[in-house]
Order: C-alpha cells, then sequence, then structure tokens
C-alpha cells in the first residue's frame, strides 16, 4: 500500500463544511419555546418591544423630582408597586415605589429605601446627594423596538429563548431537525441487554452518538448493527438513502479491516477516504451514498468520540445554518511531559487540576472510561514535544454538545 500523507485536521474540516455548506436545510418549522431547546433559529428575531418596555425603579425606595428636594421632607403622594400604572407625580411631593415598578411621569430619581428617614407624619427626607436617572431603569436600555436580537443561525439554549420570552413570543421559527441514519457495523457486536456470545462485544457507539446527535437537534433514524457484509451494506444504504441527510457510520473504515463501507461506497460513487493525521481518528470515510452524504467514523468508541467531536458535529452544526461551528478552546499548561512526537496531532483526555492538564492513565483509542474522567481534550500538535507547564489547547467536553 502507498504511503500517501496524512492529511491535517483543519483540509478535513474545511472540506466537511464546504460539503455542509452545499447541503444546508432550507425547510423550517414553527415549535413553542419549551420545544425549541438546542434547535437553530431559521429567521432573524426582530425585537417588536422596547425592553424594558418603560422606565422602572431598580430598587424599592421613593421616586422623585430633584427639582423638589429643596422642599423636603416630601410628602408621599402614590404607591407604585410592580405592575402597576403610576399617576403623573405630583409636584413637591415624592412616590413609594418598588423594585421593577413604572417610574410615575414627572419624576428623574429614586432613592433606596436605606437611603432616606420616613419622618413620624409619613413625610421622607433623603440623606444622600443625589443624581438625576439614578436608579431608574431607562425604557429601551437592553433593546428598542426593530433591533436584530438574535440572528438566524443562532443555536437556542436558555438564554436565547429567555429573550425570545421576554419579548412575548410563544412559538420560534426554528430549521427543521437534520435526519441522521445511525449505523454500527461489526459482526462482533451485539446490543446492550442480549447475551453476549463468544468473541463479541456490545455496542457503544449506538448509545453514544445516538444522544449525542439529539444534543446537536438531530432526529436519529436507528438503523441498528450492520454485519461486515458488502451486499447488506449496500442493502441498507439503500434503504437508508430515501429518509436520510446523512448517514453516520462507525467501524468497518480501516484498511485491512473488513472495509465494507468503503467498499461500497467506492463501487457506488466517489467516495472520500481519508487518512486522517489524528490520534485517535486516523481512519475517517467521507462520501455519498447517491445524493446523501455518509460520514463513516471509525469503530473504536475514543477513536469516534475525537473525529464526531471534532467533525461531524461542525458538519452537523453547519447544514443548520450555524455560522460558528467550532468549539471554544483555551490554552492550559500540560500536567506532564510529552516526549513521543508523533506524525498525526494527538486528542488526549484530559481532567484540569489546579490549572494543569492532567492525562488519564490509559489513552488508548479503545478505552471509552477516560473519557467519563476527562473534563476534555488537549491537542498536542504534529510532531511535537512538551514539557511540565507547557501552553497547550484545551477544548472542554463541555463545549461539544
Ligand atoms: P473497526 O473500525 O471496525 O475496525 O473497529 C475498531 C475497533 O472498535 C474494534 O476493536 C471494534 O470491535 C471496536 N468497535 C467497532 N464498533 C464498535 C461499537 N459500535 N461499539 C464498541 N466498539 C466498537
Ligand atoms: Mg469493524
Amino acid at each position: 500500500m502507498s504511503r500517501s500523507p496524512l492529511m491535517p485536521v483543519e483540509d478535513a474540516l474545511e472540506q466537511l463544511l464546504l460539503m455542509a455548506n452545499e447541503q444546508q436545510l432550507a425547510d423550517s418549522e414553527v415549535l413553542a419555546l419549551d420545544e425549541a431547546r438546542g434547535r437553530v433559529l431559521a429567521s432573524d428575531l426582530v425585537a417588536t418591544l422596547d425592553l424594558p418596555p418603560w422606565p422602572n425603579s431598580a430598587m424599592d425606595g421613593y421616586a422623585l423630582n430633584l427639582a423638589d428636594l429643596d422642599q423636603q421632607p416630601l410628602a408621599v403622594s402614590q404607591r407604585v408597586y410592580a405592575g402597576a400604572a403610576p399617576e403623573v407625580l405630583l409636584p413637591g411631593t415624592c412616590a413609594r415605589i418598588f423594585t421593577g415598578a413604572p417610574v410615575p411621569p414627572g419624576a428623574n430619581c429614586v432613592e433606596m429605601q436605606e437611603n432616606v428617614e420616613v419622618l413620624d407624619d409619613g413625610r421622607v427626607r433623603f440623606l444622600q446627594p443625589l443624581k438625576v436617572e439614578q436608579n431608574i431603569r431607562a425604557q429601551g436600555q437592553e433593546n428598542r423596538v426593530g433591533d436584530i436580537l438574535l440572528r438566524a443561525g443562532k443555536r437556542l439554549g436558555p438564554f436565547e429563548l429567555a429573550v425570545a420570552a421576554g419579548q412575548g413570543l410563544a412559538q420560534l421559527h426554528v430549521v427543521r431537525r437534520p435526519r441522521v441514519a445511525l449505523l454500527s457495523t461489526g459482526d462482533e457486536l451485539v446490543e446492550p441487554g442480549q447475551p453476549l456470545r463468544p468473541g463479541s462485544i456490545y455496542n457503544s457507539n449506538r448509545v453514544l452518538l445516538g444522544h449525542w446527535l439529539r444534543e446537536l437537534g438531530c432526529e436519529v433514524i436507528d438503523a441498528g448493527i450492520l454485519p461486515d457484509h458488502p451486499a447488506q451494506t449496500r442493502l441498507k444504504l439503500e434503504q437508508l438513502q430515501v429518509s436520510a441527510d446523512l448517514i453516520l457510520t462507525t467501524g468497518g473504515v480501516s484498511a485491512g479491516d473488513a472495509d465494507c463501507l468503503g467498499q461500497v461506497l467506492r463501487d457506488s460513487g466517489k467516495p472520500l477516504l481519508w487518512k486522517l493525521a489524528i490520534k485517535p481518528g486516523k481512519p475517517l470515510t467521507v462520501g455519498h451514498f447517491g445524493t446523501v452524504p455518509v460520514i463513516g467514523l471509525p469503530g473504536n468508541p475514543t477513536s469516534a468520540l475525537v473525529t464526531f467531536g471534532l467533525l461531524a458535529r461542525p458538519y452537523l452544526l453547519r447544514i443548520q445554518g450555524v455560522e460558528d461551528v467550532m468549539p471554544l478552546s483555551f490554552t492550559v499548561n500540560a500536567g506532564f511531559d510529552w516526549h513521543k512526537p508523533g506524525g498525526r496531532r494527538e486528542y488526549l483526555r484530559v481532567k484540569l487540576e489546579a490549572g494543569r492538564a492532567v492525562l488519564y492513565p490509559n489513552q488508548s483509542s479503545g478505552v471509552l472510561l477516560g473519557a467519563t474522567w476527562a473534563d476534555g481534550l488537549v491537542e498536542i500538535p504534529e510532531n511535537s514535544t512538551h514539557n511540565l507547564g507547557d501552553p497547550l489547547r484545551f477544548i472542554p467536553f463541555s463545549e461539544l454538545f
């Protein structure tokens, strides 16, 4: 076999995102806010309300007009609770006011109740120097009618949904879910709950990727386990291509392995079989079956995890219209020495302890348990060595969901 150069991770990502740009989903649906978490906004959210809609008090206290201060103590002419509609402030008086209540027209300042003296006759003396607009949340200080609050392509989490709620919206326009057919390949695989045969192992990838896909807004078409058998593989892909936007598989892509998926894609079109400069996860198959894109991840659970998180995840977000698909990352200091330079970019499962990245003791790509122990991945660039304390890029697992 010829030793073609390995493809750098960023080149693979670039090709996947180009593919995703061509395959962006055009359809949208309207969902209640309670259903829209994790989905992607299909059109700009434009404000129809000023927020706050009127000036309101930031404190429990007294609203007054500073021009009346020289007449103090001031009589209290009205009480304004949150939810009330105040009267115009009578000249020479103040208003008792509570947090969130509209400031009466004519008042230009709120003093907190701790800084006043209430006399026996109920009049109020202001004890501290006061400034115009003090403790008043101005109308429109957050946004004005017509402002674009969220752009199409924004992923909706609790913050975004709360902003929509603040505008009085009960529903939002979201991009429809990508339909992802999930297929685990391997003669050795058995589903949890079934008896284990000699030589078999349980299928962990279906659970790993099924949950992850749903977190990313996808509808999962669970296509189960597929034996390493080219004709059956072809038949299965023929069935799945009818309903899927993407066929996502694990296993069967390593050279020397049964490599069924690679064979079928090569026979039926134009496969892009990549040998990536990434560890874990070197073999990755990207191609089409008919017109449906196929991403074939390696079978080792941690290889599947790393390649899904770094490559398939951005693809799935981009087809939903998300612009910024890369996880946030930051620099941490190595809590270890690394004196084994490799030709592939390596992603190690680490925990952050006192600002340092500590390695999970077993970094084998077959070991999934390290991911449950770790906080995320540190990246070891190709052909590099590192000493304790050296800066490394860290990607928190929390960023990948
Ligand atoms: P493959 O990419 O098919 O050569 O698989 C690589 C390794 O990952 C083998 O040891 C497989 O048994 C294992 N493997 C493949 N698929 C799964 C799966 N769905 N769950 C757990 N292990 C798997
Ligand atoms: Mg296999």
